[in-house]
């Protein structure tokens, strides 16, 4: 059984990994709370460990001048991963921020790219059905966009899995034979959620989601977007949050007005992760509502978008 595996090499990690084994200790420290929408949650972690990744400088001259920390030859004594695959090898993250936390870096030292790489990410999702797999694009929360990498997580924890599945919040788009694709109403976020039981459309369906949002949202070597993937009860559920920017105008303010907010996955997901107190203090559903604003998808764009995907 796969799965047995990642538990073993959890196990091995904690005892062989003085890194990982300092940090999946103190993450049993982290606070959580808990805000309260109209119908559906935002849960917070304070968790100051994950600063390096929430601060971490991703310009290009930064990151040729550091040595790459997903590249074997740069990994830190003790951290040792399995095999996936031909392409990828399996490690816990030392910096975690779910008790089971996984990252899934390719071999080589390639960009962060998720053409040709979506099958692998199904792949993940059906072999390892206790995980979400999450894919954080080049400029929307990757923290080695120059590394290509997936990360799993145990499911249940982010909210958005069970929003998926509440009907109160659902608005399908369309609805076929063999998919549906909706979005979540009011849910400060943008997101549109494809599902189906066939896994040979995913592909397809994925590539013409992705060129549709490519036309309306910032687009370099591919569109801003987080992406997350599960498979339960015979059925792939993906989600994918179309961008607008990296970060809100307060994380670069000074002072009183700062506030540590640099969304990936995971904070699209429903976690945000909270590295100072301050912030996590803080945070209520109007200031999440205008923080997620300014990164989420804007409004004409959006419309643009729900309508293409219900022509499809
Ligand atoms: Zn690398």
């Amino acid at each position: 059984m796969k799965q047995d595996k990642l538990i073993q090499l959890h196990q091995q990690q904690l005892r062989n990994f003085e890194l990982a084994r300092k940090n999946f200790k103190a993450l049993g420290q982290v606070v959580y709370r808990k805000l309260s929408a109209l119908d559906f949650h935002i849960a917070l972690q304070y968790n100051p460990a994950r600063m390096i990744s929430t601060n971490a400088n991703v310009a290009p001259e930064a990151l040729k001048a550091r040595p790459c920390f997903l590249c074997k030859e740069h990994m830190p004594p003790g951290q040792e991963g399995i095999p996936y695959g031909e392409h990828y090898h399996i490690f816990i993250n030392p910096y975690p921020i779910f008790e089971k936390h996984f990252t899934v870096p390719s071999n080589t030292h390639s960009p962060q790219a998720i053409d040709n790489r979506f099958e692998d990410m199904l792949n993940l999702a059906f072999d390892f059905q206790d995980y979400t797999i999450f894919y954080n694009g080049p400029e929307c929360g990757a923290s080695a966009p120059d590394h290509f990498h997936f990360q799993m997580a145990p499911r249940h924890i982010m909210p958005l899995e069970e929003d998926t599945e509440n009907r109160q919040l659902t608005d399908t788009l369309c609805r076929k034979e063999f998919y549906t694709i909706s979005t979540l109403k009011e849910y400060l976020r943008k997101v549109l959620i494809l599902k189906t039981g066939e896994r040979r459309l995913l592909p397809g369906l994925f590539g013409q989601i992705r060129q549709i949002i490519g036309k309306y949202i910032p687009c370099q070597q591919e569109p801003m977007i987080n992406l997350l993937c599960w498979y339960a009860q015979d059925q792939w559920t993906v989600c994918i949050f179309p961008r607008s920017a990296r970060r809100p105008r307060q994380f670069y303010a000074e002072g009183e007005e700062k506030i540590m907010f640099s969304p990936g996955c995971v904070d699209m997901a429903g976690l945000i992760i909270t590295p100072r107190e301050e912030d996590f203090r803080r945070y209520n559903i109007p200031l999440l509502s205008d923080l997620f604003g300014q990164i989420t998808a804007q409004p004409s764009a959006w419309q643009e978008i729900i309508t293409q995907i219900k022509t499809l």
